[in-house]
């Protein structure tokens, strides 16, 4: 169904004189900044969107757009690269106002709003010299939670899902509940991984570890020391302690160098930080060492490489070990890049993370593995060459395909990969399945990442 504001005023009328938050329609002034998502390039015009300020707003929404048989959409804090936080023609339930952090220092819990970010929770928690597993930005904490979590502290705390310990979820039929390991269980697990299929997250909460500072940083080696630097690494991480966790791959200097770059970050005491990090520092002749030790909120807002407002197009594979074939896709159709801004980012999944069983939590994927997001990012001026970006991106995820396990992490799969969805479930796919027919059987909540269909 199709239906504008401008075609039936009174109707959206109704939905707003129902909200605390505001309405925003297309002709509004305030739309197009709302509109906008982390990902330039996503143009999809929602007919409104409604700023939820309270959980009421979220089921006054939820129940009328039900009602009037509209496309739906959810929005935490807008990162996805794909934009399924925007329905085309549909209503968007924004939560990213909703950002209040609330914080437990005796009992250490963290209690989240829908739309806070990595950084709202840091921020609160640093305070009490807490911290918990987020993304390497400050992104929204719900999307990256619903979809798995990847984190620089994962060695030690495990994914985003392995701290969350209770959800507060408006369900399909506008019912409000708790899941966690006591009530609506089922649920609960389905939450740790199975995206947003089931329901609105209103709030989360999450464990915390005693953390404020981490040994963290880029060091720099020449291109023409790539397949050296990756062999020694190789076997490097083998035996890395939980404790480092390392993002590498290749990026642009702002002086216009394609460097390949090692990012480890060190969770626990500084001194075995320095020692487990030294022997990265001699895999090469390093042009940059910026490792040092880094409050854990610096590391989150550190100098941001895929900025706001940017294109980008997204494409992942999740590698079996670094083999040498490996290797060779990356350096040979990796490079050049098909823009200044684009990038190949890998980071190792392992110890904490890996030592949860695949049945225990719906992110099913917990051996060992290199996630890769290969990233496209182009300034705006430039839409005719669109598809030379996502063709390079496309071209290196296909053919490190043989490397990899089946399916991708579905916060970085695009939205036309829906393919690769029950690979990615894999084991846990029918479980899944059967959760959706129970909790949405009516897809509902279809725009999102990890869609199941029925
Ligand atoms: C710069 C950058 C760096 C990144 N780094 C990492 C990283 O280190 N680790 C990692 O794991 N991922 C990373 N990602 C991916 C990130 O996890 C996803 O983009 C995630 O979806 C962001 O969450 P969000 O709440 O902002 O999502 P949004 O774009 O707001 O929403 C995306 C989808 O998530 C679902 N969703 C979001 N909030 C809710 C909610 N409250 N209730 C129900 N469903 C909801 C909806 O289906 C929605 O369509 C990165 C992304 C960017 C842009």
């Amino acid at each position: 169904m199709t239906i504008t504001p401008s075609q039936n005023k009174t109707l959206f009328h109704e939905l707003a004189a129902l909200l605390t938050g505001q309405l925003f329609f297309p002709d509004d002034a305030g739309y197009e900044q709302v509109r906008q998502l982390w990902n330039g390039r996503v143009k999809t015009q929602p007919a409104a969107i409604a700023r939820c300020l309270t959980v009421e707003d979220v089921i006054h929404t939820l129940r009328w757009t039900r009602a009037h048989g509209l496309p739906l959409s959810v929005r935490g804090a807008g990162h996805d690269f794909a934009g399924r936080a925007l329905a085309q023609n549909g209503i968007v339930i924004d939560l990213s106002q909703m950002k209040a952090v609330t914080i437990d220092p005796d009992k250490r819990t963290a209690q989240v709003e829908g739309g806070a970010t990595a950084g709202d929770l840091i921020e609160a928690a640093e305070k009490y010299g807490l911290a918990t597993t987020t993304g390497t930005a400050s992104l929204g904490m719900s999307g990256f939670t619903l979809g798995g979590g990847y984190s620089p502290l994962m060695g030690v705390y495990g994914l985003g899902v392995d701290n969350l310990l209770s959800a507060q979820v408006v369900i399909a039929d506008g019912q409000l509940v708790t899941a966690n390991a006591q009530e609506y269980a089922d649920l609960f697990w389905g939450l740790r991984g199975g995206g947003g299929n089931f329901g609105i997250v209103v709030s989360l909460e999450y464990r915390l570890h005693p953390l404020t500072t981490v040994l963290s940083g880029m060091l720099f080696y020449p291109l023409e020391q790539a397949r050296a630097v990756f062999r020694q690494f190789n076997e490097f991480i083998a035996t890395a302690p939980d404790e480092l966790t390392i993002q590498f791959g290749f990026i642009q200097t702002p002086e216009g160098q394609t460097v390949l770059l090692l990012s480890p970050t060190y969770c626990g005491a500084l001194e075995a930080g320095e020692r487990a990090i030294a022997p990265l520092r001699t895999f090469g002749t390093l042009l940059v060492d910026q490792v040092q030790p880094v409050t854990y909120n610096a590391l989150i807002h550190r100098a941001e490489i895929a900025p706001k407002g940017r294109h980008y197009y997204s494409q992942t594979q999740s590698l079996n070990g670094l083999q040498t074939e490996a290797i060779e896709v990356l350096i040979e159709q990796g490079l050049p890049f098909s823009s200044p801004f684009s990038m190949i980012g890998l980071i190792n999944f392992h110890g904490a993370a890996s030592r949860v069983g695949a049945y225990e939590t719906a992110f099913a994927l917990r051996q060992d593995h290199l996630l890769v997001n290969i990233l496209a990012a182009w300034e705006p001026q430039s839409p005719d060459e669109e598809q030379r970006h996502i063709q390079w991106a496309q071209n290196i995820s296909r053919s490190l395909a043989p490397y990899a396990f089946k399916g991708g992490y579905i916060n970085l799969l695009d939205q036309e990969e829906q393919e690769r969805v029950p690979l990615t479930f894999g084991t846990n796919y029918e479980r899944l399945l059967d959760l959706k027919r129970k909790y949405d059987p009516d897809d509902v909540f279809r725009l999102t990442v990890g869609h199941l269909a029925l």
